[in-house]
């Protein structure tokens, strides 16, 4: 569970403590008692949540304007919707549209905003089901709004990114937002992505998008392709790169002028559709110089039939793996990516690669692994075994591209 905010009573020392949970970076748990001090427990034991959040302040009330598109702004937790206020310890979410209005009056400039809060979750914490309620949301706001602002953890934002990006057909922007800093930090980056991100949501655009920092500075967001993008960095604002494609585009700040460089889908070219069934048991495994063939055994024991590889260089593992990939083909999916990221894998260049190919092992062409996980899942929610084994071959929404260029 989730304490921070919340008020607490622990036992711990042979003492009870009250006080609101703290942020902590040390691991200890840091509790904020009456008199203002932090205290901080290696073992403690919780004996009840006293106040689930503390109240907030007032917010001023928002019209919605004549003429401006309409945006839906869903909120699922991660840093871009916690503010901390150190002196107090309170922990608030900005999930209506009245506080994200207040804290953000930029946006109703140009869109009226609307907001629901789905969770309040650090993205470590989401589920392939988390995703399929997403995509429902997603879906029915889809039906009245004008484009869609998803704010999420970045941890693992482009996984929950690639799921939508196969589970609802949009002929809408559908844009996934993120914060490296939260917005209490004079450094933060919460205000300008999400501004830009609202503004990809205006855009002449149907399709997923991630948007975050495209430099260290406050100058442009790049929208970056919701199945060709991931978190390269644990701490810098340009941390997301779109990987094996451009990004779709550029909006510059505070300007918002959107500089189109890889568009694949306009506004109104698909219908709205959903499809949000999914397989949860697929492994994404990485291989390493010295890992047994084991652990596909074990998968496969527990009913998985879908198996993503990371696999080294073109797309390898050692060929001491040959007969189980052999064996586990025979009811399964095997896709080969690889963990250089950058480029197409390809089976065909080195002897390994042909006798995996022979085993049964599939290509992923210059799919990101994580984003070949969650296409198997969805595939094989979907689909037969042996529809699967060819339709990850196909591309969907630009998670393949056709040609291995140097982006
Ligand atoms: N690890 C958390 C998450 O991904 C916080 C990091 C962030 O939001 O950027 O939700």
């Amino acid at each position: 569970m989730n304490l921070i905010g919340k008020k607490v009573r622990i036992r711990a020392k042979n003492r009870i403590f009250e006080g609101i949970v703290m942020p902590s970076f040390t691991g200890n748990f840091v509790l904020k008692l009456e008199n203002g001090y932090n205290v901080g427990f290696k073992e403690y034991e919780l004996i009840e949540v006293v106040e689930e959040s503390l109240p907030r302040g007032d917010v001023k009330r928002i019209e919605h304007k004549e003429g401006l598109p309409n945006i839906k702004i869903i909120s699922t937790g991660g840093t871009i919707a916690s503010k901390v206020d150190y002196r107090t310890g309170a922990v608030t979410s900005q999930f209506t549209a009245e506080e994200i209005v207040s804290e953000v009056p930029e946006l109703a400039e140009f869109c009226n905003i609307d907001a629901e809060l789905l969770y309040n979750i650090l993205s470590e914490n989401m589920k392939p089901e988390n995703w399929v309620e997403l995509a429902k949301h997603i879906y029915e706001a889809l039906k009245h709004y004008d484009g869609v602002v998803i704010t999420h953890g970045t941890d693992t934002m482009h996984y929950t990114a690639a799921a939508i990006s196969f589970m609802v057909s949009t002929p809408k922007p559908i844009i996934f937002v993120g914060a490296q800093r939260s917005s209490d930090r004079p450094s933060s980056d919460a205000a300008m992505n999400l501004i830009c991100a609202a503004k990809a949501a205006t855009a002449d655009l149907g399709e997923v998008g991630v948007v975050m920092h495209a430099t260290t500075s406050d100058d442009y967001c790049y929208i970056h392709r919701g199945v060709k993008v991931r978190k390269n960095h644990t701490s810098r604002r340009d941390a997301f790169q779109s990987i094996n494609a451009r990004p779709i585009a550029r909006i510059s700040y505070p300007s918002l002028e959107i500089e189109w460089l890889f568009w694949r889908f306009r506004r109104n070219e698909r219908e709205l559709n959903l499809n949000a069934k999914i397989e949860k048991k697929v492994a994404l495994i990485k291989f390493y110089p010295g890992l047994s063939s084991e652990i596909l055994d074990f998968y496969h024991s527990k009913g998985y039939r879908g198996f993503v590889i990371e696999g080294t260089g073109l797309g390898h593992v050692s060929t001491d793996w040959i007969e189980t990939i052999k064996k586990i083909a025979e009811d399964s999916v095997i896709v080969m990516t690889s963990q250089c990221l950058w480029g197409r894998v390809c089976d065909r260049v080195y002897d390994t690669g042909r006798y995996l190919l022979k085993a049964g092992v599939i290509e992923g062409e210059d799919m990101l692994p994580e984003v070949a996980l969650v296409k198997l899942m969805w595939l094989l929610g979907n689909y037969s075994l042996e529809e699967t084994k060819k339709l990850i071959k196909k591309n969907f929404v630009g998670e393949i591209e056709p040609r291995t260029d140097y982006w």
